[in-house]
């Protein structure tokens, strides 16, 4: 039988809006749990879709937050309107950010390069959905409820979330792990697969908090794996998956060092990156600004790290 990456479990139920960030509906017996809220152009969309997948008489009861980036918790602000009781579930220095005016107006202005570029390139994917514009919402929707650390637990009745830290990306990155369903969904600090099964990384903050990260959630050793922007990783991949995530870590940082051995300034190690990273808004999953962005501070870190020993 094919692969179907987004049907596997039935507790489990896609309701992404469109592309550029997946959201997972988790049903438990007694709560229920969104994974990321994706972008906000198609929030309308995700509560649709929510809507048609809650059993009747039930709610959104909690929308985990594995980041602070506008493409996995764009649609926040849009839940919280659709369900004002559900609970925004996160780290505690994702918190912190939400209460940061920079950070705020920094989404808003990611969530525009979306509409500006993106919808462009995703025009079959998205036709039909009614799209926003990331202005008409309040950033008071734009909070975490519930700070959570390692080894914290969400109830779901039958079933647990269970937290776990991953630094690395960003210092505010969560892994949610299915206690009973045995399933993994990684942090983007452990990479994630594009639609080509191709693993990407960004490598924003530490590179040794990355590799960290990685080695501890292969640990937990999950029965499934369901990879950001993806979905649940194939059968074939999923045993060599955390080693692919060091070795694309490892493929990075070596081509940011051996540009910067070669003498090249930072601003020329990104022209070198982004000429052989970038492949369009399809393949990287992402407006160009942002992946600019995340290259530059992936340099930064890396270079952070390194860059004594090396030169
Ligand atoms: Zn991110």
């Amino acid at each position: 039988m094919k692969h179907d990456r987004f049907n596997v479990l039935e507790i489990i139920k896609r309701v992404t809006g469109g592309p550029g960030g997946e959201v997972y509906l988790i049903i438990g017996d007694k709560k229920t749990a969104v994974i990321d809220c994706g972008m906000s152009y198609c929030a309308n969309k995700l509560i649709e879709n929510i809507k048609r997948e809650l059993p009747a008489n039930r709610t959104l009861d909690y929308i985990m937050v594995s980041h602070s980036h506008y493409d996995h918790m764009g649609g926040l602000p849009y839940l919280k309107q659709a369900w004002p009781s559900a609970i925004a579930v996160g780290s505690e220095y994702t918190k912190y950010l939400f209460e940061k005016p920079s950070t705020l107006s920094r989404i808003r202005q990611m969530s525009k390069e979306v509409e500006e570029s993106f919808l462009d390139s995703f025009k079959n994917e998205i036709a039909g959905i009614k799209y926003l514009i990331a202005d008409d919402y309040s950033d008071d929707y734009v909070k975490i409820d519930k700070v959570v650390k390692q080894g914290d637990q969400i109830s779901l009745g039958d079933e647990a979330i269970e937290i776990h830290e991953s630094p690395g990306h960003t210092n505010c990155s969560l892994s949610f792990y299915l206690m009973k369903s045995k399933v993994l969904f990684p942090a983007e600090t452990i990479g994630h697969l594009n639609s080509d099964g191709i693993m990407l990384m960004a490598i924003l903050k530490s590179y040794k908090e990355t590799i960290d990260s990685i080695e501890k959630a292969e640990q937990i050793d999950a029965d499934y794996i369901v990879s950001p922007h993806y979905g649940f990783v194939p059968e074939e991949i999923k045993p060599s998956y955390f080693d692919l995530a060091i070795e694309t870590a490892e493929e990075y940082k070596d081509f940011i060092l051996g540009k910067y051995q070669s003498g090249l300034s930072e601003d020329e190690i990104l022209d070198e990156f982004i000429k052989v990273y970038w492949h369009g808004h399809k393949y990287n999953q992402q407006p160009f600004e942002a992946f600019r962005v995340n290259a530059y501070y992936s340099i930064r870190a890396i270079l952070n790290e390194f860059a004594d020993t090396s030169r």
